[in-house]
């Protein structure tokens, strides 16, 4: 059973939420709209089913609420960002404005966000840096405590989920998105799957024994997620381990209790600062038409262009409203109580 709420109630409610828990007012915002925003485009994994997870965090001391992100070391093009444990989703946006601001003055930029928590969707900030007509280029270590995803042909957790992205500014100041975790499916939607008492996909779990299972309830006892693309995303998922969490600073890489937060590394590239010609977006726009004029394989309706069943859902969801299922939304109502915020 779901509980269809609109986006502006359903923001004013986690704004509040975070303001009642000790979060600056403009740090809830920036958080509750993330989050709703993540609703919209589709991938609830990522949305205010995380309300009640970073509300224990705050609680727990893994969240500093009112902390804020701060340029540590700065050198030519490249800066590492610390986020201090605040919210992730401020330290990413800060972030992926300092990589946007750099990638125009020097053509390319990498920023890296250590010492942060969850930072949610990874598009919406290489989309942030693509909106001022740059390349966004992103890589998570996507761990908030341990992994969760096995190597290809291991059955042990030792990844994150991983998740990388890449956003390149298209005509009329549009966006091709493409934004995947390098698990086949994100930790997020098992849990999905799991509060809707639904299996969970199939191809994309083990069980303790090694054994390719559906079961979401297995996720807390000993079941491990396996990387995209069989031995592909298993390496991919390597790199996005690897990458961001050492050039943020993070030390020593396999320690058992390594595995916390979500460093990030943010790439910004200026078209214009390679190439003199500036029709990168018309380019751009071209290859878009090509694809999907593809005719479809048998099987298939349409092709598909990345970031194409986000925006659908959004045109979907901002109209009819975002549809919650009972215990997410039982979450919300039980956590408005407890902080005497008005629904
Ligand atoms: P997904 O598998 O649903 O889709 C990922 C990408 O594939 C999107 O760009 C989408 O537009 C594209 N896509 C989907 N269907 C398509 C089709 N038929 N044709 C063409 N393109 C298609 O996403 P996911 O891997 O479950 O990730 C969901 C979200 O979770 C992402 O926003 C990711 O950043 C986030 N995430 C975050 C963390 C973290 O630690 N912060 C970890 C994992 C995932």
């Amino acid at each position: 059973m779901t509980h269809t709420i609109h986006a502006e109630p359903l923001t004013s409610l986690c704004r509040d939420i975070f303001a009642a828990a000790g979060t600056p007012d403009d740090i809830a915002a920036i958080v509750a709209e993330s989050l709703v925003m993540t609703n919209l485009f589709g991938h609830d994994s990522h949305g205010v089913l995380r309300v009640k997870q970073y509300i224990t965090m705050i609680r727990s001391g893994m969240i500093q609420p009112r902390q804020r992100p701060q340029v540590g070391k700065r050198f030519g093009a490249t800066a590492m960002v610390s986020g201090g444990y605040g919210f992730g989703q401020v330290g990413a946006r800060f972030a992926a404005d300092l990589a946007r601001k750099l990638g125009g003055e020097y053509g390319i930029a990498a920023v890296s966000l250590g010492q942060t928590t969850h930072i949610g969707r990874l598009g919406e900030y290489t989309a942030q840096i693509a909106a001022e007509g740059l390349i966004g280029i992103g890589f998570t270590s996507g761990t908030m405590y341990r992994g969760w995803v096995t190597p290809y042909g291991g059955r042990e957790r030792v990844f994150g989920t991983n998740p990388m992205s890449f956003a390149v500014p298209c005509l009329a100041g549009e966006t091709l998105l493409l934004d995947f975790a390098t698990a086949g499916v994100a930790h997020g939607k098992i849990v999905l799957a799991r509060a809707k008492e639904k299996p969970a996909p199939s191809g994309m779990m083990l069980d303790r024994h090694g054994n390719p299972t559906t079961d979401a309830q297995l996720l807390d006892k000993g079941a491990v997620l396996l990387p995209m693309g069989l031995h592909k995303g298993s390496g991919l998922a390597m790199m996005m381990e690897l990458i961001p969490t050492l050039l943020a600073g993070h030390r020593p890489i396999i320690a058992p209790d390594f595995h916390f937060g979500n460093p990030t590394l943010l790439l910004a590239l200026s078209p214009e600062a390679f190439d003199d010609s500036t029709d990168f977006a018309a380019q751009v726009d071209a290859l878009k038409s090509r694809v999907k004029a593809v005719r479809p394989a048998a099987g298939f309706e349409e092709v598909l262009l990345p970031g194409e069943p986000e925006a659908r859902a959004y045109a979907r969801r901002v109209c009819a409203g975002i549809p919650l299922p009972d215990a997410v939304w039982a979450d919300l109502r039980e956590l408005a109580k407890e902080l005497g915020v008005n629904l």
